[in-house]
């Protein structure tokens, strides 16, 4: 079959949080499974994952498909809901709400809920995205307290740039964070992504929320995922489906973009942007076939990409690796300049998804 596969290892995702638990004893667990599971799988990752404490989505929709699916853990909606149907519908399916904007809040205050909700009250720090002014923690905190609908306050922050330890832009989230929220004694805390969780233990509290490490991706530019101990949890593979020599001088693909210097071998891969491989990906660009790295050449098209192969014995039908432990996604993105998160998010319908 040419179909490109997603191979998704189960036991490489439950190793993954293993490690997030190593590195954050004492916190639980928000595994954050928005985006199709970072292009894993939302539901397939949620069960794989079953020992995590909750997971966290970013829009009611993907929560009702958790539920349909059969998942009874915790699940929050990081940016909560927009309106009071919506509010009603997430309460009836048992999820906890992020808070940041007065309109949340007052949508709370009229409600009434059959059963109240716990709300994550996000507290903008400094990312200066969603969040509630620091100025404006206290009234909203104390607003949430009287709320009937609510259960009780998870106090959160996001940072910036936890994967950039040098800036001391995360020391500063944190001590500014600390310090509008000191005193709320009760309340439990959540602030670290995957790089806080490695890079800032002080910023892991009460709850941590791993995405991009649970699927064994670095969030760092200068660490790579074996180097933190993680297993990369995709394989995106597919085949050669035509092997042709190309003399001196001529040139492959759309804009001709590559040209051989001598006379080399190629071979067609059945994989291109219509499957979410970066069409911006770069000549030289590794792939891995029968053990062994090649450079893709020439532009990245929407079914096929084009690799120099000079003269190996590679035939039709041959496995290719496009990413997994080597070459692994962040190594593509970097090379792309974009991140490893954007390539898992962007793998399209047509890729067909394996379980192992
Ligand atoms: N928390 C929030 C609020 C997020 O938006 C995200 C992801 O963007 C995460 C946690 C997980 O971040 P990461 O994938 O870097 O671990």
């Amino acid at each position: 079959m040419l179909t490109a596969h997603a191979v998704i290892d189960l036991a490489a995702l439950r190793h993954n949080l293993a490690r997030v638990r190593d590195y954050a004893p004492e916190s639980q667990v928000l595994a954050v499974i928005k985006a199709n599971g970072y292009g894993h799988g939302a539901l397939a990752v949620a069960e794989a994952l079953s020992t995590a404490d909750a997971f966290a989505v970013a829009r009611l929709e993907e929560a009702l498909k958790l539920r349909k699916g059969g998942i009874e853990h915790p699940i929050l909606l990081l940016e909560g809901v927009f309106d009071p149907g919506e509010l009603g519908v997430a309460a009836a399916h048992g999820c906890e709400i992020g808070v940041h904007s007065m309109s949340q809040l007052e949508a709370l205050e009229r409600a009434h809920l059959h059963s109240p909700v716990t709300v994550w009250l996000k507290i903008d720090s400094g990312m200066h995205r969603l969040g509630v002014a620091p100025e404006q923690a206290a009234e909203f905190y104390q607003r949430l307290q009287k709320t009937p609908s609510v259960k009780n306050v998870v106090l959160m922050t996001h940072f910036a740039s936890a994967d950039e330890p040098e800036t001391g832009q995360t020391e500063a989230q944190l001590a500014l964070f600390n310090q509008c929220t000191q005193t709320w004694q009760k309340d439990l805390r959540s602030l670290a992504n995957s790089a806080a969780i490695i890079e800032n233990p002080e910023a892991q509290k009460d709850w941590v929320r791993p995405g991009v490490m649970l699927y064994g991706a670095s969030p760092f530019a200068d660490k790579d995922a074996h180097e933190l101990g993680l297993k990369p949890a995709m394989t995106l593979k597919t085949r050669v489906i035509a092997v042709r020599d190309l003399k001196a001088g001529g040139s492959v693909g759309y804009g001709a973009t590559w040209q051989a210097t001598e006379d080399t071998r190629l071979v067609v891969v059945a994989m291109g942007y219509g499957d979410g491989y970066p069409r911006h990906a770069p000549s030289g660009t590794p792939v891995m076939i029968n053990g062994k790295r090649y450079p893709i050449v020439g532009r990245v098209s929407m079914d096929m990409i084009t690799v120099d192969i000079g003269d190996a014995d590679i035939k039709e039908g041959d496995q290719v690796i496009l990413w997994g432990d080597n070459p692994t996604v962040d190594e593509i993105a970097m090379l792309c300049g974009t991140i490893g998160y954007e390539l898992l998010c962007n793998i399209t319908t047509r890729v067909v998804y394996h379980y192992i």
